[in-house]
């Protein structure tokens, strides 16, 4: 997952770090294309009005549904394509419905009020029950389809490490690319947030950015120094750049987190005002022990992103403002609090 070190600022050679591929815009560009990425055109054929939960006979294949002026297929044609090969290779009874799928991640996330009508490559599935080689299939004859992802354990389990003692616990691609992003929207601006969605813990609901909200209009974020103590790939520090912090320290324990981290400051650099002016090549320490600078940006913020185990980040960070704490649902972050205490005046359980 090693990016190009030498050409981080500029946007043209911001290659996906996992295939190599166009899967990185540049977040200013996203937010431009959004209202009309997922949007039928005029000469988009109606909705299929296919039930989710009530078996389908007909066959789908890659053309079926297919818009002769953009090229878009609505979601639930590209699902009953994916659903007809599973069919096909007597994966799926010839009785299964779409639901039984998977999850379909959409590639540029953000709530639409209506189903999406998709392009190539802008789908990623998680799905419990598929093979190697036929999620190679799925990738290869379905072109909306970018990447395959099996789910391991339970859906509610988080995908990630809980603390530097755990084992990890990832989802496997089995083929393709599992690179996608969220749009992130909050008062003080909107980010675009990547994750390789096979280490990075899916996240749904809107409570913490509400949170960050508050802290922003209680003038707790601006001019200040926020340290994220857990933050995953980058959201909630990043926002707080977006919010007018002085410096904002990222800190996690857990190294794909950090990669992804680190490139949505890059994705994100005409937004946040800053440009990475540092980044540590050739490092692979799966999870932190004692903290290490992975890389810094400057601009209108100082930002720094640490890969370390929150209980020993005092080593590295003392006397911040603000730190915040967001752990997987099933950890109780109260354990952390002692050990954030010399890292900042303040801190916040998110
Ligand atoms: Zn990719
Ligand atoms: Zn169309």
């Amino acid at each position: 997952m090693n990016g190009d070190f030498n050409t981080v600022n500029s946007f043209h050679s911001l290659k996906c770090p996992t295939c190599n591929g166009d899967c990185i815009l540049p977040a200013e560009k996203v937010l431009d294309d959004l209202l009309s990425m997922y949007m039928a055109c005029s000469q988009c054929p109606p909705d299929p009005m296919l039930v989710k939960n009530v078996p389908i006979s007909e066959k789908i294949d890659n053309n079926s549904g297919k818009c002769p002026g953009c090229r878009k297929r609505h979601l639930d044609f590209v699902i009953g394509n994916v659903l007809t090969i599973l069919k096909e290779k007597g994966l799926f009874p010839h009785d299964a419905a779409l639901r039984e799928v998977g999850t379909p991640l959409i590639s540029f996330g953000y709530r639409i009020p209506y189903t999406p009508r998709l392009k190539d490559k802008t789908l990623v599935l998680i799905m419990d029950s598929v093979t190697k080689g036929i999620a190679r299939q799925i990738v290869e004859n379905v072109p909306e389809v970018k990447g395959v992802i099996k789910r391991k354990g339970m859906q509610s389990q988080s995908i990630g490490i809980l603390d530097t003692n755990s084992s990890p616990h990832t989802y496997e691609l089995l083929f393709g690319c599992d690179m996608r992003c969220d749009v992130v929207s909050s008062l003080f601006g909107e980010l675009c947030i990547y994750k390789n969605q096979s280490f990075i813990h899916i996240e749904f609901n809107n409570t913490k950015i509400i949170k960050m909200e508050e802290l922003y209009l209680n003038g707790e974020l601006e001019h200040s120094v926020v340290v994220d103590g857990f933050c995953g790939p980058g959201t909630l520090g990043l926002l707080c750049v977006l919010a007018g912090a002085k410096k904002v320290i990222l800190n996690d324990a857990w190294l794909p987190a950090i990669k992804n981290t680190i490139l949505n400051i890059k994705a994100n650099s005409a937004l946040l005002g800053v440009k990475i002016n540092f980044e540590k090549a050739d490092y692979d320490k799966l999870i932190a022990d004692e903290p290490v600078l992975l890389a810094r940006a400057e601009g209108k913020s100082e930002v720094l992103v640490y890969h370390g185990d929150i209980r020993k980040l005092d080593m590295a960070i003392k006397g911040s403002d603000i730190c915040l704490i967001d752990t997987f649902p099933s950890v109780d972050p109260g354990r952390f609090m002692a050990a954030c205490k010399d890292i900042a005046r303040r801190i916040i359980i998110i």
